[in-house]
């Protein structure tokens, strides 16, 4: 059997495709332009294949709701061009193969915990730091989906007293997202992050947020393992930092692991944690009809 996964991004599509044990057989990278452009480049590259079934982990919002008109949507991406793009009953058109949809970062979460840094584990949280900040969790080996799919980049955090940026999240300015993703991190300080690298109150500050967005998601999930990757995650300086407030704030209320290390990690498949994960739910969707 053939499988292939799609990690469709803002900014690039990774196309792959792979065998029953996860295996990657062939894999490209498509740029994210007009959707029947992207779109094309996809069938191109799928249809040499005999696929059996699709995983799909896309950027967002979109529709995972069954019941609803606009399921496999891409709902109110600020990306004019993918705005209520069909994405599943396009794909559904082309290759005629069952179809799994939900976010990049579920797809993430899933593959990290399967085969990556939580492998072993029936639950896990991933998050990336990048353009964006976006979060996907298992939980007793399922992708946390309800009503629709958790945003939980864009929860709300205390502000540090001494932090005036006043946020760039275009729908809630002082968001998490808003004042610690990259590019809140290159408006506050007037460069972009990497060049900010011997900077330590820059990462310090990163610190002090990304710790209170995991006081939260610990208090509600209690993850198994957390899983901290994107651009910005590219300063390792960050995690002590976070160790740091995280240990603060939660004042020994919950027991985490002894070796904060160990518990709040790097991805274990580096940057292949959304496509692999998009392979997994393309085996998960011939595993369910069976
Ligand atoms: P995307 O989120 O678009 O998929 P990335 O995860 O690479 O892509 O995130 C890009 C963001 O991360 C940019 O805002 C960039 O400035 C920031 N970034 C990338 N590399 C680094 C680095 N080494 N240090 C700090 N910030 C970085
Ligand atoms: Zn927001």
């Amino acid at each position: 059997m053939l499988f292939g996964g799609i990690e469709a991004g803002g900014t690039k599509f990774v196309c792959a495709v792979g065998d029953r044990d996860g295996n990657i057989m062939e894999r490209i990278q498509i740029p994210t332009t007009k959707p029947t452009e992207t779109i094309g480049k996809v069938h191109d590259f799928f249809k040499e294949f005999k696929l059996n079934a699709i995983g799909l982990g896309s950027f967002g919002p979109i529709d995972i709701n069954p019941l609803s008109d606009t399921y496999g949507y891409i709902t109110s991406t600020p990306k004019q061009e993918w705005r209520n793009f069909p994405f599943v009953n396009t794909l559904k058109e082309l290759f005629q193969v069952p179809i799994r949809f939900t976010t990049d970062v579920n797809a993430a979460a899933l593959g990290e915990s399967i085969v990556g840094a939580a492998k072993g584990l029936d639950s896990c949280f991933y998050m990336t730091i990048g353009t964006g900040i976006g979060a996907g969790a298992v939980v007793q080996g399922k992708i946390l989906e309800g009503v629709t799919h958790p945003e939980m980049g864009h929860i709300l955090v205390r502000r540090h007293p001494e932090d005036h940026f006043k946020g760039n999240c275009l729908y809630h300015s002082d968001c998490f997202e808003g004042i610690a993703a990259g590019p809140a991190i290159e408006a506050r300080w007037g460069e972009k992050g990497n060049k900010l690298a011997e900077n330590e109150e820059v990462w310090k500050l990163e610190g002090y947020y990304i710790a209170q967005a995991l006081m939260n998601y610990i208090l509600i999930l209690s993850p198994k393992k957390i899983i901290l990757g994107g651009g910005v995650m590219n300063q390792k300086q960050i995690f002590t930092h976070v160790h740091f407030y995280l240990n603060q704030l939660l004042n020994d209320y919950v027991s985490l692991p002894e070796i904060l290390e160990n518990y709040i990690v790097s991805p274990g498949l580096n940057d292949r944690s959304g496509i692999v994960g998009s392979l997994i739910l393309a085996i998960q969707a011939i595993e369910e009809i069976k």
